[in-house]
């Protein structure tokens, strides 16, 4: 699939241009950890309209949680920055939502709407969805109903001549590009049902799996969450409720903080150093390009993943992390240059990392400092 080659080019222009304008400012928001929130539907498709009873339907209830969900992230967690797919009744295509995700560089996507069964249905109860694929007949209904909106946009068959959920094969590619998102994006959905059946007291349907395209197209952890049935007579007057909606709101506040909290670090203490033993040389003034090799600094290793932000790295700009069975290591830099290298170390050491130690990779692979210098400099 194209957009499958696409990515990895994406994001090594993405890195090359940090790499090479290292001095220039970056806009605030890039140190903030960023949630992208998708009031589902929205203009003229208005999700399910539910019993009929309500002259509101799923979009404007989804739009009243998010927008409330968003408030309440702001306003209590400082280091957040939320952003919006769409903050009024707009209709934004499928396509726009996940490209705004990507573009913005959302850490998180989660995408709100409500349920539907058809007539005669009496389910009720929330589910939260991460992408997947699954046999289950109920669970490929409600992707055939928030995927359908396609066919309300222009141009759909140019735009989404890729997808097609009906074709698991051709989904295959899709779901493993993502893979490796989707143990986050399962923590949260785990946070998200289990605050809505303890703390907000609902029938919880539990963390199901399915190919949503905004699920499919947003290349960070991302859920796509259903409130309730709003064929449900109970659970739609419930989901209309002022009350109602707060509690579903305050349900998606904790288990959002729950998440974040596990990745920005708030504690100094969860960093373990490692005391490990440093290569000693006294670096030259003059450039020491070594080709072939990669330095970095080792500056922490935790059992916890953190995002590479500056926030949780004492403001230090280009880290990178590395998983090793399961420690997550992070690094300060990366550069070829000896001595380059050498003065991001003593930064790493100023700034409170003390025991920070370079390392080195030939060819992609890790090798002992000795080992690297001694491969023929420039
Ligand atoms: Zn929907």
């Amino acid at each position: 699939m194209k957009t499958n080659y696409f990515l990895p080019f994406v994001l090594f222009t993405i890195l090359l241009t940090f790499t090479a304008f290292k001095s220039d400012a970056k806009p605030p928001k890039a140190d903030k950890f960023i949630i992208m929130i998708d009031p589902g539907h929205g203009g003229r498709d208005t999700g399910t309209p539910g019993t009929k009873r309500y002259r509101t339907t799923e979009k404007d209830i989804a739009l009243d949680v998010s927008l409330a969900l968003g408030k309440m992230i702001t306003d209590n967690m400082p280091h957040v920055e939320v952003l919006y797919t769409r903050t009024k009744d707009v209709f934004p295509s499928l396509n726009d939502r996940a490209n705004k995700a990507n573009t913005d560089k959302a850490d998180l996507f989660i995408s709100i709407h409500c349920n539907a069964q058809p007539k005669g249905g009496s389910a009720y109860g929330s589910e939260t969805y991460v992408l997947g694929t699954t046999k289950n007949q109920q669970n490929l209904e409600v992707a055939k109903r928030e995927n359908s909106v396609i066919f309300l946009e222009d141009n759909y068959e140019e735009n989404y001549k890729d997808f097609d959920p009906n074709s698991p094969e051709s989904m295959i590619g899709l779901i493993l590009s993502q893979e490796e998102y989707l143990e986050q994006s399962i923590q949260l959905a785990n946070y998200i049902e289990t605050e809505f059946q303890v703390s907000a007291n609902r029938k919880s349907r539990g963390v199901k799996q399915n190919v949503f395209y905004v699920l499919a197209y947003t290349y960070m952890p991302s859920v796509l969450v259903e409130l309730g049935f709003l064929t449900n007579k109970k659970e739609e007057d419930f989901l209309n409720s002022k009350k109602g909606k707060n509690i579903m709101t305050k349900s998606l506040y904790n288990a959002v903080k729950k998440y974040v909290d596990a990745r920005v670090k708030n504690d100094t203490q969860d960093i373990a150093i490692l005391v490990d033993q440093p290569y000693v040389e006294k670096p030259s003034a003059e450039t020491r390009i070594i080709e072939g090799v990669t330095f970095k600094v080792q500056i922490a290793a935790s059992s916890k993943q953190l995002e590479t932000k500056p926030y949780n790295f004492k403001g230090l700009k280009d880290i990178s992390r590395e998983k090793n069975g399961r420690i997550y290591k992070y690094f300060y830099g990366q550069t070829s240059d000896y001595n380059v290298i050498n003065t991001y170390k003593n930064e790493a050491k100023e700034k409170g990392y003390k025991s920070a130690f370079i390392v080195a990779y030939k060819d992609g692979k890790k090798v002992s400092l000795a080992q690297a210098l001694k491969s023929k400099a420039n």
